[in-house]
Order: C-alpha cells, then sequence, then structure tokens
C-alpha cells in the first residue's frame, strides 16, 4: 500500500486546493489502519509515503466528488505517482462532501481534510471496499457502516477480505 498526500500543482504546499495533512499524519494513519485491520489478518505494508502534485482543473473536479481526471491523468502517466503501491491511498483536501470514496472497481481511495470520522476509519473503510465489502445499514460499530466510528468486522468481512487480498496478492484479482 502506498500512500499520498496531493498538493495543488499551483501553489504546492499550503494552496488553497493543496491537502493540509503532512507526512507524519499519514504516517501514524497508516499505523492505525494496520492495527484496524490486524484483526483480520490482513496486514497492510506501507511500501511508499510521498507529497504528489496534482492540476488545479483535476482537485477542482475532485472537489466536485469526480475522480475521472484524475483517474484518466494516473492512467496516463500525466501524474506523476512515484512508488505505487497494490492499493494507493490519496489524501486531498476535498472528494465531493464525502470524508472518503473509492472510485469502483479500483484499487485506489481519497480521502478529505477534516473528516466528520476519524481518519484511519474513513481510509480503514475504504480499504474494506477495495478487499470486497459493502455497506452495512444497521450497525454503527461496524467498519462498513458508512459515517459512523466503528471499526468492527464480521466473520463473513474477514473471511471475505482475506480471500480478496489473497487473489490481489496472486494477481488473479
Ligand atoms: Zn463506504
Amino acid at each position: 500500500m502506498s500512500l499520498y498526500i496531493v498538493d495543488s500543482t499551483d501553489g504546492g504546499i499550503g494552496a488553497p486546493l493543496s491537502s493540509r495533512r503532512s507526512l507524519s499524519d499519514v504516517d501514524e494513519i497508516a499505523e492505525r489502519m494496520t492495527d484496524i485491520w490486524e484483526q483480520a489478518g490482513v496486514q497492510l505494508i506501507i511500501e511508499t509515503t510521498a507529497r504528489i502534485e496534482a492540476s488545479e482543473d483535476i482537485l477542482v473536479d475532485l472537489g466536485n466528488g469526480d475522480t475521472a481526471s484524475f483517474l484518466g491523468d494516473a492512467r496516463t502517466g500525466a501524474l506523476l505517482i512515484p512508488g505505487p503501491g497494490t492499493i494507493n491511498g490519496f489524501y486531498v483536501s476535498r472528494i465531493g462532501s464525502a470524508n472518503g470514496m473509492t472510485p469502483f472497481g479500483t484499487r485506489l481511495f481519497f480521502v478529505a481534510d477534516d473528516p466528520s470520522v476519524p481518519d484511519e476509519r474513513v481510509s480503514s473503510h475504504e480499504i474494506g471496499h477495495i478487499l470486497g465489502l459493502h455497506h452495512v445499514l444497521d450497525d454503527s460499530a461496524r467498519l462498513m457502516f458508512s459515517g459512523a466510528d466503528g471499526i468492527t468486522l464480521t466473520g463473513v468481512e474477514i473471511s471475505v477480505s482475506r480471500y480478496a487480498a489473497i487473489g490481489i496478492l496472486d494477481g488473479v484479482r
């Protein structure tokens, strides 16, 4: 897994559309995500943490919840992403009005600055989507309940996420 803080090419660190996070924030989030996923026996190994820069156009789109331009430029290499991992997380100033988002069918997720629930919970919830889990609607103590701070996984969720993780590692998913 690699984690990136996304700044604006127009102004870099501290610019209005740049994330206000620091690399040490992200290192701490990664450590706490690792703890949450340990309950499933899924080990999140950090490959790269870095700051990257995206254009204002891309950041405005992300702010509107539209990930297409980001994904397009990531695919073509127009957006420079050093040392990508199997799963890649991007910490951005805004991602629509959401705390976090995983574009369907991808292995990347976005987390907004100042989410309404703990950072590691948002990031871990998005990892859940990448590992094949969907939302639960009736139990806020669970990781896959949307917009709360629960972190528990059920036996079925542990089986499903482990199965997906093994498939990713084996290159068959
Ligand atoms: Zn979700």
